[in-house]
């Protein structure tokens, strides 16, 4: 029987490679993580972590801005932008170690600094050794998806790898892309004091998302001074100016700093892949199968390099799939289940989703009910001066089986937790509305859309034999 050096080589320290190196290292195979650059990959360093860290300053400025609504004169807030974006700095130094190389060694993990090459269906070459492994996962992630638009090598472009690095505010910052990425930046810096202009191609922004959610995000960025063009079609940089197309017409866009937020682009180049014939779909991911197992059946692959999706939780998720089939198939093997996949977009408001919304519903020809409950009825929404927005179920009609839940308002990335662990172990609006929920709390959204699903849903013969019943008992 061929001998390896390990179980398991991992390619790529972000949120896919750390938690299937977690995995194996806790099931006590032997692992090796290679990471070129930073440990934690994108989410860390250039994704989540510093985008959520500039949206809570940047939030700390809209309250300042409301101060009126909470019952005070005038607030000022004087600030220097480099602080912020220090903190920004700060937050990340203080969630390093959870990612850390030190950590996954004491973990059991093997932790290569270095650039990873697939030579063979079980041989890695990293700074000129060759080591063997009975599996490989390739966990590369993504970058910023940069298109081949006109000038725009002549400037000096920012993407989501290196706006953290800005030491001044612009004053008139152009975001190119309403996806989730350019939304939360966009409002990020316009909140801190930017003029922004929000690009996109279609005729909306945040597209995935049904219309109301749409158009209360949409309200607000207006509302706040973000100039948001939506059917503009980018077409030329020209200097400190973009050139689009909007209607036929072309319109000129000045500023003085452009983010492209564009999309992101698997990487997939430079480590083997193409000598060894590893099958990439026509999205430029990584192609695999229902296992996470790529047309080579020792290398695995999980997180943005393969998608669909492209979250932190996702490439967790996959990981665990890919580690597992990766250890050990044939003798076990588990399909990765993608039927309950909860995400949210950090705006304010926040939108946050599981399962299908009316636009997927319609294009998958899936009949639903739907039922929504509009939070500027809630008491805790109205004392915390918070009372917009809204949740929406979508049901099975007359069925109590939940497709899928959209919130938008404050905290609504936590406030679905709930719906996210009903669909996952099937439980209905019945269960929900039967559930205590702390007054007065967020989460008693939850609670009162089920409400309003359940007077939906009365047994009315029920209810006249009750009636009856009682006419006879007065
Ligand atoms: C601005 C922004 C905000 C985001 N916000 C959120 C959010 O709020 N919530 C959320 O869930 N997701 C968010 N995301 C997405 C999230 O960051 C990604 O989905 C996640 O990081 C994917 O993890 P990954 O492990 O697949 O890839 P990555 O994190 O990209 O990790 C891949 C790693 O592989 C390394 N690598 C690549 N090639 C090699 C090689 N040949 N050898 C060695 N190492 C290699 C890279 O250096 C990198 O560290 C955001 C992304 C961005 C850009």
């Amino acid at each position: 029987m061929t001998k390896y050096d390990y179980n398991i080589i991992v390619i790529g320290g972000g949120s896919a490679g750390l938690v299937s190196s977690y995995i194996a290292s806790a099931v006590k195979a032997k692992v090796a993580l290679i990471e070129r650059h930073k440990m934690g990959g994108d989410c860390l360093n250039t994704g989540c972590v510093p985008s959520k860290a500039l949206l809570r300053s940047a939030k700390i400025i809209s309250y300042a801005e409301r101060a009126k609504e909470f019952g005070f004169k005038k607030t000022t807030i004087e600030f220097d932008f480099k602080d912020v974006m220090q903190r920004v700095q700060n937050v990340i130094k203080i969630i390093e170690p959870h990612d850390s190389r030190k950590r996954y060694t004491g973990l059991g993990v093997e932790c290569i600094e270095g650039e990873a090459k697939i030579t063979s269906p079980h041989n890695v070459e990293v700074n000129g050794k060759t080591l063997t492994a009975r599996s490989i996962i390739i966990a590369t992630g993504a970058r910023p998806l940069v298109p081949d638009i006109p000038g725009l090598n002549q400037i000096d472009y920012l993407t989501s790898d290196n706006v953290w690095g800005l030491k001044a505010l612009p004053k008139k910052l152009l975001v190119l892309g309403g996806g989730p990425i350019g939304a939360e930046m966009a409002q990020a810096f316009s909140r801190l004091g930017a003029e922004v202009t929000l690009v996109e191609m279609a005729p909306q922004i945040l597209i995935r998302e049904d219309e109301e959610v749409i158009e209360q995000v949409t309200k607000t960025f207006i509302k706040e001074g973000i100039k948001v063009l939506t059917n503009h079609k980018a077409k030329e940089f020209k200097h400190n100016t973009l050139i689009c197309e909007d209607k036929g017409k072309d319109v000129s866009i000045p500023f003085d700093k452009v983010i492209i937020a564009l999309g992101r682009k698997a990487n997939i180049e430079g480590f083997g892949l193409e000598e060894l014939g590893v099958k990439i779909r026509d999205t430029k991911t990584i192609e695999a199968n229902s296992f996470l197992q790529t047309n080579i059946p020792s290398i695995y692959v999980c997180g943005d390099v393969t998608g669909p999706y492209q979250f932190t939780h996702t490439a967790a998720h996959q990981a665990w799939y890919a580690c597992v089939n990766a250890l050990f198939s044939p003798l076990k093997k588990f399909k990765v289940d993608y039927t309950v996949i909860p995400w949210a977009t950090f705006t304010d408001p926040e939108v946050a989703r599981v399962g299908m919304n009316e636009k997927d519903a319609n294009i998958q020809n899936i009949l639903y009910e739907v039922t929504t409950y509009d939070i500027d009825d809630l008491d805790r929404a109205i004392a915390d001066s918070e009372a917009h927005g809204f949740i929406k179920v979508l049901t099975v009609p007359n069925k109590d089986k939940i497709l899928g839940v959209t919130i938008v308002g404050r905290h609504a990335g936590d406030l679905i937790a709930e719906y996210i662990l009903a669909m996952k172990h099937g439980l209905g609006m019945n269960k929900i509305l039967g559930t205590i929920h702390i007054y007065p709390t967020l989460s008693e959204v939850n609670k009162y859309v089920a409400g309003n699903w359940k007077k939906g849903h009365l047994p009315i013969f029920a209810i006249k034999i009750l009636e009856k019943f009682h006419r006879w008992r007065r």
